[in-house]
């Protein structure tokens, strides 16, 4: 058995080092068992919990038509499916999703893959190569930052929402490479949201192509929860609407929204869509379920909008820096990792379920509670919280 020196075994220690160390003093709060779940709230070592670290942001995760839907999809096809989409995986309720996908996002088609993540990878990995350049906001989720790398494209990285930084990109790229621009929606560490008027005209003007990932984005911003062109007043000024289903949507998969011809072509090249399996029956008839609830109950659009409110207005009242973030996901910046765990771990030792996020996720001066508030919240609840991050605060030192 391996058990040798080397950057391998180093790089291995290093990791574990960091894990022990936490848990030694009794502050690793990573891969916690839930025993139940129910709603916005969950039962870890015997004691329940009030949730604020859920991505469940229309509190859809149990919802009883969505469970239904899982359940007699299991009874119709069974677990799992004969293999890859493109050869005898695909089932009706696959082409039913990607209709109800492209029906929501207002494009003429869309495609699945097993995972959000899988998707930006090899969406990104299909459309642009060795000749082309690829442009990526600097805090664009890892997956995104991957796809870019396995495209063998050009990779530049800009300023994080800065338009000066795009634009000066743009015009750097030689004539005759292919141009993709790639952002997220919101951003899924800081909770702000792009600039995307600014983004689409520098597009326009650069022809490039317009690629954004609305994991935080799609039930979340917007009048009506469509995302990131509904809350700029826009309609259909992105070429590839990247999406996840395991956020709002409470199931698993990732999918591109787009205009029939992008659609077919990622259909025959996407390697993770040929040589990956299809997402199961039960998965998608969940997504699917899950959209059309999203229509069918628009209050709780209205409720995640007004508890967002809430509870940033309050962080901010209390003396918390929350960065620019004006979505669910609410970063509390403690700044060093030790502090981070140890606030954590008070506010979960009162009852109220959050998580630190330390460097190398977020930069190390920049350690923070990632909270996120959901539909499923009351205001109470969402007081409550609030009055022991702020105890919680005043015990490491930081307000
Ligand atoms: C979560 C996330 C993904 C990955 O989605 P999964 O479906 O969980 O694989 C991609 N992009 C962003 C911005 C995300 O937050």
């Amino acid at each position: 058995m391996f058990n040798g020196n080397g950057p391998i075994a180093w790089r291995v220690a290093q990791i574990n080092e960091r894990v022990n160390g936490a848990k030694a003093q009794d502050l690793y709060l990573y891969l916690q068992e839930a025993e139940a779940v129910d709603g916005m709230h969950v039962t870890i070592n015997g004691r329940k919990m009030l949730q604020f670290a859920s991505y469940s942001y229309l509190n859809l995760l149990g919802h009883p038509k969505i469970d239904a839907a899982a359940l007699a999809a299991i009874n119709e096809f069974g677990s799992g499916t004969h293999g890859v989409r493109i050869l005898a995986g695909t089932i009706r309720l696959h082409n039913e999703l990607e209709r109800t996908i492209s029906g929501f996002k207002g494009t003429e088609d869309a495609i699945v893959f097993s995972s959000g993540f899988v998707c930006n990878y090899a969406t990104i990995a299909a459309l642009v190569g060795r000749n082309d350049v690829v442009i990526s906001d600097k805090l664009n989720h890892a997956s995104i930052v991957d796809g870019c790398l396995m495209s063998r494209a050009k990779f530049v990285r800009v300023d994080h929402n800065d338009m000066d930084s795009l634009e000066k990109a743009l015009a750097a790229v030689p004539d005759g490479k292919g141009k993709l621009v790639v952002a997220d929606a919101v951003f899924s560490m800081d909770g702000d949201i792009l600039n995307l008027p600014a983004v689409v005209d520098l597009c326009n003007k650069y022809e490039a192509l317009l690629m954004i990932d609305e994991a935080h984005s799609v039930g979340v911003i917007g009048e009506t929860g469509h995302g990131v062109e509904e809350y700029f007043g826009l309609k259909n000024v992105i070429d590839l609407k990247m999406g996840t289903l395991s956020k709002t949507i409470p199931s698993v998969g990732g999918y591109i929204a787009a205009n029939a011809e992008l659609i077919s072509y990622l259909k025959h090249a996407a390697r993770a869509f040929i040589f990956s399996a299809a997402l199961p029956p039960a998965s998608v008839a969940a997504a699917k379920a899950s959209f059309e609830v999203m229509l069918d109950e628009p209050e709780r659009v209205k409720t995640l909008q007004r508890n967002v409110d809430h509870f940033i207005g309050g962080l901010q009242a209390r003396g918390f820096d929350t960065l620019n973030s004006q979505t669910p996901i609410v970063p509390i910046i403690i700044g060093d990792d030790e502090r981070a765990w140890l606030m954590s771990k008070i506010a979960q030792d009162e009852g109220i379920f959050v998580l630190p996020v330390v460097s190398p996720a977020v930069p190390a001066n920049l350690s923070r509670l990632r909270a996120n508030v959901t539909a499923g919240h009351t205001l109470a609840e969402i007081d409550r919280a609030m009055d022991v991050f702020e105890m919680a605060a005043k015990k490491v030192g930081l307000l």
